[in-house]
């Protein structure tokens, strides 16, 4: 059976009166909740205080953390900057050589473009960060684009220079010039295709250019003949040798060795007869030599 009531009785010391008190059952058990109550309560409250002092602690390193990291995105972004400004200049000296080689200009350029407020966030500023990554690998593929044209052209150049005839073929007077002359063999007007360079039988005879050997015979006329393909239109022909002293098909460099002087063919005298022709149209020479 359970008891419904607790009696308590207080005897003081020395008294001879003793207090009595009537308790209910469930009025202990309210004073038991309220105590399991107040010490939840205060452990509670202790454990917010200690976190509460470790989030300080926490938020002040963030925050030393957050004005590092601002502090490096900017100095990012500043020699991201830098950058830039000397991608501008390398697009201008481009630009320039360009001209120089009269290539036209490149699609328009990104990288001079760029600019705009400065960025207030963090969010913000990796975004622009972002933005000038990409402008300026754009920029770089176009230089590499442009840089790989110049090259080309070069090039070209270079091989259209060794493929220009340039200088006299052979050491010598020059006794006839291009152009319409009085035929001293039939005495009639007629254009002379080419240079005469009167010189002893046996003297070399150079290559004025780079180029092969087309041919290397002998023809009416021009009795042994030898003819160079340079490329870019540009033919030679060497006429009235003694000697021819290369193949057809064999590669020339200018200033190899590639005949000798002589008098074959229809000739007056040891001479070289040199004819520059583009495209088939000959040419004056003496603008090569
Ligand atoms: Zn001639």
């Amino acid at each position: 059976m359970s008891t419904k009531r607790y009696t308590v009785l207080l005897i003081p010391e020395g008294s001879h009166t003793v207090r009595r008190f009537g308790l209910k059952r469930s009025w202990l058990h309210l004073a038991a909740g309220v105590a399991v109550l107040l010490v939840v309560g205060v452990s509670l409250l202790a454990y917010d205080y200690w976190r509460l002092g470790f989030d300080r602690g926490e938020l002040a390193r963030l925050q030393v953390e957050n004005r590092t990291q601002h502090n490096e995105l900017q100095r990012l972004t500043a020699s991201l900057e830098g950058l830039r400004q000397e991608l501008v200049v390398l697009a201008q000296n481009d630009a320039k050589v360009r001209v120089m080689a009269k290539l036209s200009k490149p699609k328009a350029d990104a990288v001079a473009g760029v600019g705009g407020p400065p960025e207030e966030d963090v969010a913000g500023e990796f975004s622009a960060m972002q933005r000038q990554i990409d402008e300026i690998m754009q920029a770089i593929d176009l230089r590499r684009e442009s840089q790989e044209e110049i090259q080309g052209f070069l090039n070209d150049e270079r091989s259209l220079f060794g493929a220009k005839p340039l200088g006299k073929p052979t050491n010598g007077w020059i006794t006839s010039g291009f152009g319409m002359r009085k035929s001293p063999f039939s005495g009639r007007r007629k254009m002379h295709e080419g240079l005469d360079i009167a010189s002893r039988t046996g003297t070399p005879i150079y290559a004025t250019a780079d180029g092969i050997v087309s041919r290397s015979e002998t023809a009416a006329g021009y009795g042994k003949l030898v003819v160079i393909d340079h490329g870019y239109g540009y033919k030679t022909y060497f006429g009235h040798n003694s000697k021819n002293l290369v193949k057809v098909g064999q590669r020339v460099r200018r200033g190899d060795k590639i005949a000798e002087v002589g008098n074959t063919g229809s000739s007056t005298g040891s001479h070289v007869h040199y004819e520059v022709r583009r495209n088939g149209v000959p040419l004056n020479p003496w603008k090569y030599l």
